[in-house]
């Protein structure tokens, strides 16, 4: 079935494609300081937020 085939080389191109442009993603360098989430002291603040509180947003929006 040439269809079938054509269908999964298709996904499979699509998720190729998206595994490099997330892997291009520059990884955000932290900051030291408060959380303005929780007002926690992190060493590794990225846009004002700490590790946890950048899951706990990220968990929601999924
Ligand atoms: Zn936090």
């Amino acid at each position: 079935m040439p269809d079938n085939i054509d269908v999964a080389v298709e996904i499979s191109d699509l998720h190729l494609e998206r595994s490099i442009r997330a892997a291009r993603q520059p990884v955000p360098v932290g900051v030291a300081g408060e959380c303005e989430t929780c007002f926690e002291d992190s060493k590794r603040l990225i846009g004002g937020r700490c590790a946890p509180c950048r899951d706990r947003a990220q968990k929601r929006r999924r």
